[in-house]
């Protein structure tokens, strides 16, 4: 299989010189750079046992991870001791949401140990063939809301603009599953792209585009460039923001070129998909820096996962790195109703008890918005734990962090209706 083929062709393709491919990393200057990145001991033991051929240069060099992803049950065998139940739901997968996972990411897994959050979050298993009641291929109703293909207008002033469907690793809880991996009916390409960017230059009332996909960072940096030099050339638009995992799944991307080249078009925000306190390595303080020095606020967003993520100590732990790292917790979702994903999914009142064990517990900046996506496109609705009990008279009854009630005269009700 030609990985760089493969994967340079699920960006979308170039249309004349602008969009020209980048040649990656050609001088001396730029290897150094590739190099400097810093490798955990961890890393370097993995590169060495699984990859021997493979300089500290090649590792660092984000389109050497795409091309040696691990991506079929040989590969996987290659370095995983794989259950039964893992090898049997490889060979079954077919279509959309294939297995990808780069090899750095690859090197933060147990080889022994299929219940590992990472390992599960990544390698499938059998349950991810059933199919729930209450679950559908596109739960959020995308395909409903989208203006034209590829871009979904949802709420009045912002849109969310689907790049591309290819990711560097593919997550097997994916929203997204329909459209990311290839296999599916949608196509991403410059003639789309377009279609989207006119239909933001003709609706004034759009002041934030979302870029998301697949993964908008596996885009070439020149074709990346294209698209957000033509959004900020719409007056209209006031804010960008781009959503991604790759900072925390293939960290080596965020070259020193790329950060230069997003700085150019501020104000840009980022929202990095972070599932695990075990994901938050020296490479990635590394790439979060890159991006936080180049002034580009981060916030990040994480799917609550059964048996993964889904404990008050381990979001503790995860939201206290994140801010270490300077990325603001913003968005803890309850796992959206996805084809194949009840093995993921917890009660709603979990996300609810950890966000109780956080609020009051520990720094407000690091306790995030638990929602849910409203299935079939009604949108983020935010829960919270019950901190309001009730009213007594102009006494409104408050529940604070630690049990206690409380009452805050308010008669401002009784006034207005008065
Ligand atoms: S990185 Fe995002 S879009 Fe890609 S597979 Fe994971 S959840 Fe889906």
């Amino acid at each position: 299989m030609d990985h760089e083929r493969e994967a340079a062709e699920a960006e979308p393709p170039s249309s004349g010189a602008a969009l020209a491919r980048p040649v990656f990393p050609t001088t001396v200057k730029e290897r150094e750079r590739t190099a400097a990145f810093p490798q955990s001991e961890r890393a370097r033991a993995f590169r060495r046992r699984h990859f021997p051929q493979a300089s500290a240069e090649d590792w660092n060099d984000w389109r050497w991870q795409l091309r040696q992803r691990i991506r079929d049950l040989a590969g996987l065998e290659r370095i995983f001791r794989l259950s039964a139940d893992e090898r049997e739901a490889v060979a079954r997968q077919t279509g959309p949401l294939p297995v990808g996972i780069t090899p750095y990411y690859a090197s933060l897994f147990s080889d022994v140990d299929a219940s590992q959050p990472l390992r599960r979050t990544h390698i499938p298993v059998g349950d991810e063939y059933l199919r729930m009641p209450g679950e559908s291929d596109d739960p959020l109703g995308e395909d409903h809301d989208a203006a034209v293909p590829g871009l979904v207008h949802r709420y009045p002033d912002r849109v969310l603009f689907l790049t591309t469907g290819f990711c560097s690793t593919y997550c097997r809880y994916c929203t997204r599953s329909r459209m990311v991996g290839g296999g599916g009916e949608y196509t991403f390409n410059l003639a789309q792209w377009q279609r989207a960017i006119d239909y933001i230059a003709a609706h004034p009332q759009i002041r934030d585009v979302l870029l998301s996909g697949g993964d908008p960072l596996t885009i070439a940096t020149d074709k990346l460039e294209w698209l957000l030099s033509r959004l900020r050339a719409i007056k209209h638009v006031e804010f960008l923001r781009i959503g991604t995992k790759v900072p925390l799944v293939l960290p080596q991307r965020v070259t020193r070129d790329l950060v230069r080249m997003l700085r150019r078009y501020h104000p840009l925000w980022m929202s990095l998909h972070v599932t695990h306190p075990d994901e938050l390595t020296p490479e990635v303080a590394e790439s979060t820096a890159r991006l936080a020095d180049a002034g580009i606020p981060l916030g990040s967003q994480t799917v609550l996962l059964r048996g993964i993520n889904d404990d008050i100590d381990t979001m503790r732990r995860m939201m206290h790195a994140l801010l270490k790292l300077r990325v603001k917790p913003y968005y803890l979702y309850q796992c959206d109703p996805i084809t194949g994903s009840s093995h993921f999914r917890t009660p709603v009142e979990t996300g609810l008890a950890i966000i109780r064990g956080l609020r009051g517990h520990t720094t407000g900046y690091a306790v995030p918005h638990f929602v849910i996506d409203a299935p079939g496109g009604g949108g983020k609705v935010p829960l919270l734990p019950d901190y309001v009990v009730g009213r007594d008279g102009d006494d409104l009854l408050l529940r604070n962090f630690e049990g206690q009630l409380y009452r805050y005269h308010d008669p401002a009700l009784t006034c207005a209706s008065a």
